[in-house]
C-alpha cells in the first residue's frame, strides 16, 4: 500500500499527472491506497483496446484495468513507476458506452458504465436490477469483477447475473464468452479480479421495475454475544432478504472502551403491489447515515429500496473495514467469536482516533463462480448452501494514519483466526489477507483459475502484488521484482 498524506479531495477517483516525473496517480475512494503509473490509457472504443493491448505485448508492459476505486484494499493498485524496468499503465475504460437492450431481459453494456448511471438509464426502459451492493458507486466491471453483492437467501452476488462478456488478452485476442458455448469458462470469468484481461462488455439479466417493501426495525443490543446473534439468526429464519446494522460500538474517550449503543435495526425487503411514490431513498441508512435507528416502512423500485446512491456516503472519514463470508450453519458461533476477537483487540486501539465501530450482518445465497467468495465448491453435501456475511466497519473520529494502520493491521488478523475454523472468506477489495494455502483452500477452482489467468496473461502484464501473494501466482514474482 502507497500511503498518501494529506490528501482530502471530493472525487471518488483521481487520476492525477504530477508536475514532477509526469506521474499518474490513482487513489481509492478515500485516498489511502494509491499507486504511481507512467500512462494514463483510456481508449475511445473495443478497437482501441485490442490495439493497444497488440502493441503492449511484445514490452510486457504491466497494465491495470481499474473501474472507481471503490474498495479497502491494494487489489486494484498498478505497479509502481519504476519499480520494474517495464512501463506501467492504469487503463480506465470509461469510454465505452454501449447500451443495447435485448429481447431476452437482458441487457449488453460498454465496460464504461457506472452502476449509479447504468441503473437510471434501466429505469427510463423500464428495467432494473435485482442484485445490487448495499450502494451504487461502482463501475459496473469492477463490481461484477470482486463478487459485489447485497443481501439475501434466495439471492446471489452481481456477477451471477452476467450471461456473457467480452474480453481482451494480454495478446490483443478479443474473445466472446457465454453461457451457451462456454459455460464453464464464463464461471472463472465472471469474478475474474481484473487478471484475466479488460472486460470489453457484459450482457447481464435485468427484470421489468418493480416496488419492494422494505421494513425497518429498531433492536436492543446487549453483550450477551450469544443472545445477541442468536435473536438475529432468528430474524433469518423469517426473513429472506435482510441486512443488520449492528451491534454498533462506540469509542469512550475516558474509559477508553467501546461501548455498546442500546439499541441497533434490521431492514428486510419483501414484494409488493405497492404503485404509489417511492420514498426508501429519502433516508439512506448506509454507512450507518442518518437517523437509522427507528421503526418505519418504505416502498420504493427495487435498486432504490435496496441500495443508497453515491449521495448516500455520508462518512468521510478513512475507515477500515473487513467483510468475510462463512456458510450460514456456523452464523451464531461465527458472530459471537469474532465479536469476543474484536474485543480482545481494544486494549491494541487505545490512544488513537476511534470513534465508531459498526457491526454489519448479511446473507447471500451461494453461486459456482470459481472466486466468488460465497462459491460453494467446499461445502458439505448436507450445507444450505447460503452464507452469512458479518462485516466490521471501523470508523475514525479524524484522518489519522496512523489509526488507519493499527486498525488494517488487527483486520487482517480475522481470516488468520477464523478462516480454517468457519470455512471463511474474505471479500476481495475489503482487507484480504495474503494467504495463498487459505485461497486454495476456500477456492478449490483456484487451479483452473490460474491456468485460464496463464492463458490470457502469459508474461504476467495484469498482476500486481496483491495478486500474486493472494493466488500465490509464482511464475509473476520475477516480472514484478518480488
Ligand atoms: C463504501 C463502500 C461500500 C461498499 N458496499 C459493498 C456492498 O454492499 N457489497 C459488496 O459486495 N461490496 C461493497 N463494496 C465493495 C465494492 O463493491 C467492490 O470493491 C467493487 O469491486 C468496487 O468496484 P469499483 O469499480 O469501484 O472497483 P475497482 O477497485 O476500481 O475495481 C475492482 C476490480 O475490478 C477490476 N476491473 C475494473 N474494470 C475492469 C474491466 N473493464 N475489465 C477487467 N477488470 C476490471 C479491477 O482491476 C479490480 O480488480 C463497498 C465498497 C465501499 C468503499
Amino acid at each position: 500500500m502507497v500511503p498518501l498524506r494529506g490528501m482530502r479531495l471530493p472525487l471518488l477517483l483521481l487520476l492525477l499527472n504530477t508536475t514532477f516525473g509526469s506521474a499518474y496517480h490513482w487513489f481509492n475512494w478515500q485516498y489511502e491506497v494509491g499507486c504511481q503509473s507512467d500512462t494514463f490509457i483510456a481508449p475511445a472504443d473495443e478497437a482501441e483496446v485490442v490495439r493497444f493491448l497488440k502493441e503492449e505485448f511484445p514490452e510486457q508492459s504491466h497494465i491495470k484495468v481499474v473501474g472507481n476505486g471503490h474498495g479497502f484494499g491494494n487489489l486494484t493498485t498498478c505497479i509502481n513507476k519504476g519499480a520494474t524496468n517495464r512501463t506501467s499503465h492504469i487503463v480506465s475504460l470509461a469510454n465505452l458506452k454501449k447500451l443495447q437492450i435485448n429481447k431476452d431481459m437482458t441487457v449488453t453494456v460498454g465496460a464504461g458504465w457506472d452502476v449509479y448511471d447504468l441503473v437510471n438509464e434501466l429505469k427510463n426502459h423500464n428495467l432494473s436490477f435485482d442484485y445490487l451492493g448495499a450502494m451504487r458507486v461502482q463501475n459496473i466491471v469492477g463490481a461484477i469483477s470482486t463478487g459485489t453483492h447485497g443481501t439475501g437467501q434466495e439471492i446471489t452476488n452481481m456477477a451471477t447475473q452476467v450471461v456473457a462478456l467480452r474480453v481482451v488478452d494480454a495478446r490483443g485476442n478479443l474473445k466472446s464468452i457465454n453461457e451457451y458455448s462456454n459455460p464453464e469458462e464464463l464461471k472463472a470469468f465472471r469474478v475474474n479480479l481484473g487478471a484475466l484481461g479488460l472486460i470489453t462488455e457484459v450482457t447481464l439479466k435485468v427484470q421489468p421495475t418493480h416496488f419492494l417493501k422494505k421494513t425497518t426495525k429498531v433492536l436492543n443490543a446487549t453483550t450477551d454475544y450469544n443472545q445477541l446473534y442468536t435473536e438475529i439468526a432468528d430474524l433469518y429464519k423469517e426473513h429472506d432478504r435482510m441486512t443488520v446494522w449492528g451491534p454498533h460500538f462506540n469509542w469512550d474517550a475516558e474509559a477508553e472502551d467501546w461501548i455498546i449503543e442500546p439499541t441497533f435495526f434490521a431492514s428486510w425487503w419483501e414484494q409488493t403491489n405497492y404503485t404509489g411514490t417511492g420514498n426508501c431513498t429519502l433516508n439512506y441508512c448506509a454507512n450507518g447515515c442518518g437517523d437509522c435507528i427507528k421503526d418505519y416502512i418504505c416502498y420504493d423500485e427495487t435498486s432504490d429500496a435496496v441500495s443508497a446512491p453515491p449521495q448516500g456516503i455520508c462518512s468521510s472519514q478513512f475507515y477500515a473495514e473487513i467483510e468475510h463470508f462463512f456458510p450460514m450453519e456456523h452464523f451464531v458461533d461465527a458472530a459471537v467469536n469474532y465479536t469476543k476477537f474484536q474485543q480482545a483487540q481494544t486494549p491494541r486501539m487505545k490512544g488513537f482516533e476511534n470513534q465508531k465501530m459498526i457491526f454489519q450482518l448479511r446473507a447471500l445465497k451461494g453461486d459456482d463462480s470459481y472466486m466468488s467468495p460465497a462459491n460453494t465448491y467446499n461445502l458439505d453435501s448436507d450445507s444450505s448452501g447460503v452464507f452469512g456475511i458479518l462485516e466490521i466497519d471501523w470508523i475514525q473520529s479524524v484522518n489519522h494514519w496512523d489509526t488507519l494502520y493499527n486498525n488494517q493491521e488487527f483486520a487482517y488478523e480475522f481470516q488468520e483466526e477464523f478462516g480454517a475454523l468457519y470455512n471463511a472468506r474474505s471479500h476481495w477489495n475489503k482487507m484480504s489477507p495474503n494467504d495463498p494455502k487459505h485461497t486454495l483452500s476456500v477456492f478449490p477452482k483456484l487451479p483452473q483459475f490460474l491456468q485460464i489467468q496463464e492463458r490470457q496473461d502469459p508474461n504476467c502484464q495484469f498482476v500486481n502484488e496483491f495478486l500474486v501473494n493472494q493466488l500465490g501466482i509464482d511464475r509473476c514474482r520475477a516480472a514484478l521484482n518480488l
